[in-house]
């Protein structure tokens, strides 16, 4: 009975995305610091958090609500990128990772043989690096 009435309730609204998921995280967090400090300023953030992300689920404008997705991914994306690249390199003990001097590409090179010569296979550059 609920659940009829509530996907009747939901048909043709917009419901949830990596937005609102991202937004609803930052609600808890929020909440949580909340409930620790008593900052009253927070309560006032969590209080619109919440009724942003009510109001995009419940939302009829699909359209705009998954433009606001694209480009929250749009951001969100190169940083998740950076953050993962970084988590390889700092479980990766056996390389070495710098940027070409001449170009910036990345490069990695095997730990613990001393000095030597790296080609750059991007721009061609030879020079010297400590591994
Ligand atoms: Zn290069």
């Amino acid at each position: 009975m609920i659940r009829q009435y509530l996907s009747r309730f939901m048909t043709g609204r917009y419901g949830m995305d990596q937005l609102n998921l991202f937004l609803m995280v930052t609600y808890l967090v929020l909440y949580l610091v909340f409930f620790l400090t008593g900052l009253w300023v927070l309560d006032m953030i969590v209080l619109v958090l919440l009724l942003v992300v009510l109001f995009r689920m419940l939302s009829r404008d699909i359209y705009r609500r998954q433009a606001e997705n694209t480009r929250f991914l749009q951001i969100v994306r190169p940083i998740q990128h950076k953050f993962r690249t970084f988590r390889t390199r700092m479980k990766d003990r056996e390389h070495r990772y710098f940027k070409c001097p001449s170009c910036g590409q990345q490069m990695r090179v095997p730990r613990g043989k001393g000095r030597i010569t790296v080609h750059c296979r991007s721009c061609g550059a030879t020079f010297e690096e400590k591994s």
